[in-house]
């Protein structure tokens, strides 16, 4: 059923994945790699031991890692130095280890091409990526927040989208509170513990590959409202997905709100794109910096959010959008994050065209232009910044906006159905796996016959956008129609899509899409007869022009 197991069970894939072969030329690595030569890791099992204690000072962690190696003679952990590890083993085996920078570094048992388990034992109560606070109504809470490459404040893993793995959690946490995670709960049940403090061990388990970036516990004293059978038969697992709000309990009787329409959600891109790709999805209340976090089968919330009602609509289609893009399918490089936060963003739209119609989809695009426009980072870095060399500035208007309209562009330019063709083949091609740009520039070009370089070169791979003063003149003795587009110096030319609305003489309204070509000055015969001067000529009805245009 998955690719996954076909990823198990061919050695020649695995080697594929292993040498990264399919980079091509002009998607180099970033600045910001941190990949392992012949590793490839399958699967983590992660164990975590809150202390059965009011506030968990000292939190204990045991991170399995079973890797496969090609020539490989040591494994490098990311894992922050302000943790204390108490031991490592390899194949059951303690071994010694070492600790140069925020990594744990243990060397492997002669072999070349085998599989390895390594263990690390440690302990602290991480400074970042797990975040625990006190709260003076839940006692203390703690929740994973690891975008992009926080997994190693608290996680022994390779730190890196590219190597993504299977993850079982096993978390003995106080019987106050409850866990929530990626993958499906396999048991929850009472530890033996001291009468007055009960401890609860919970085992929740990926039957997907995910990424470090992904990979979250809450704990949290929870009210859990479900939200029941969704999208029933439009999953990879059959069934059903079950969905569910896990929210702290004063908030409770603020729900659903907009987690009302998360089934139809779920439903609307299972079909537009492929059935949903995960074990189920909760809905989580969390401590995350960001406003929501798409961990894959659990996306965590700001829980302010709740303190007023729910995450509006808009947020909870582009986490939901995400376990598709970014989760399932995930960039293999930093520089390409777009590949993840311009579909969430363009597929958000998506939703809002399906579900409140076509003037509500052009003016959240108008609204996603207005943003980009304003943002000076657009007229200063590509939208895939191949000099990115901090991860804190990866998330920007970019890799948002001017990539979600991107996508809208493209759409508009090879039309619906081979751009969704096209999509849905990328997406089959690297679900559960890793794609660069020019993975998706291929799936479409095959979608629509068309060489579409130029396209993702002028979008994508250079600053800023269109600056367009576009007017028209009638030619009454030919009785032509003709627009004239200058294009600003700032940035080069841009080849356009434009679209012309006119007002005949007779009052009869028409639309015309023309090509302008990418120079400074053109002037275009508009394709149409006409037996009078039109009324009124107006350019871009359809709100598909990336730039500022003066008419
Ligand atoms: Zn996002």
């Amino acid at each position: 059923m998955s690719s996954l197991s076909r990823l198990l069970a061919v050695p020649a894939l695995m080697l594929s994945v292993l040498t990264g072969s399919v980079l091509v030329a002009q998607d180099a690595p970033s600045h910001t790699g941190a990949r392992r030569a012949g590793i490839d890791v399958l699967h983590y099992e992660f164990r975590v031991d809150f202390p059965a204690r009011a506030w968990p000072d000292t939190i204990r962690f045991a991170s399995t890692t079973t890797a496969r190696r090609v020539n490989a003679m040591a494994l490098s952990l990311d894992l922050s130095s302000a943790l204390h590890v108490d031991s490592t083993q390899v194949n059951g085996v303690r071994v010694a280890f070492t600790r140069p920078g925020d990594s744990v570094r243990v060397a492997l048992p002669k072999g070349g091409n085998d599989t390895v388990r390594v263990a690390v034992f440690y302990r602290g109560l991480p400074a970042d990526g797990l975040i625990v606070r006190r709260d003076s109504l839940l006692g203390w809470t703690a929740f994973g927040d690891n975008f992009p490459d926080r997994a190693r404040q608290w996680l022994a893993t390779v730190d890196h989208p590219s190597d993504k793995a299977l993850v079982d959690w096993i978390v003995r946490a106080p019987a106050t509170h409850r866990v929530v995670a990626n993958g499906a709960l396999i048991e929850e049940s009472p530890e033996p513990g001291l009468p007055a403090s009960p401890l609860v061990r919970t085992h929740w388990r990926t039957a997907r590959p995910i990424y470090t970036g992904l990979m979250v516990i809450g704990v949290s004293p929870f009210a859990v409202l479900e939200l029941g059978e969704t999208a029933c038969n439009l999953a990879e697992h059959a069934g059903c997905v079950r969905q569910s709000v896990w929210a702290s309990p004063d908030r409770r009787a603020a729900l659903p709100g907009s987690f009302a329409r998360a089934g139809d959600i779920v439903a609307f891109f299972s079909t537009l794109v492929a059935p949903f790709p995960y074990e189920k999805l909760a809905h989580v209340a969390s401590s995350t910096r960001y406003g929501g976090m798409e961990n894959a089968g659990a996306i965590f919330y700001d829980q302010r959010l709740f303190t007023v009602g729910s995450p509006g609509e808009s947020l909870i289609a582009h986490e939901t959008a995400h376990q598709w893009f970014g989760d399932a399918v995930t960039e293999r490089e930093w520089p390409h994050v777009w590949l993840s936060e311009g579909f969430a963003t363009y597929f958000a739209a998506l939703w809002t065209e399906h579900a409140h119609g076509d003037s509500a989809f052009l003016a959240q695009m108008r609204g996603i232009r207005a943003k980009l426009l304003k943002s000076p980072i657009t007229g200063e870095k590509a939208v895939i910044d191949t000099t990115l060399d901090n991860l804190t500035k990866v998330l920007n208007t970019n890799v948002y906006e001017k990539a979600g309209f991107t996508l809208h562009l493209l759409r508009r330019e090879i039309g619906d159905s081979a751009f969704f063709r096209g999509i849905r083949t990328y997406y089959a091609a690297h679900r559960h796996g890793n794609a660069l740009t020019a993975d998706l520039q291929h799936a479409v070009e095959r979608a629509s016959h068309r060489k579409l370089d130029w396209f993702f070169e002028q979008w994508l791979r250079r600053p800023g956008y269109a600056e367009v003063d576009a007017s028209w003149s009638w030619n009454a003795k030919t009785k032509q129609l003709s627009a004239r587009i200058q294009q600003g110096t700032r940035f080069a030319p841009y080849r356009l899509s434009l679209m012309v609305d006119l007002t005949t003489a007779s009052g009869t309204v028409k639309h015309v899409r023309v090509t302008v070509p990418a120079q400074a000055t053109s002037t275009i015969t508009i394709p149409l007869t006409l037996s009078a001067k039109p009324r009124a000529v107006t350019f871009d009805g359809d709100v598909s022009f990336l730039g500022v245009l003066r008419q």
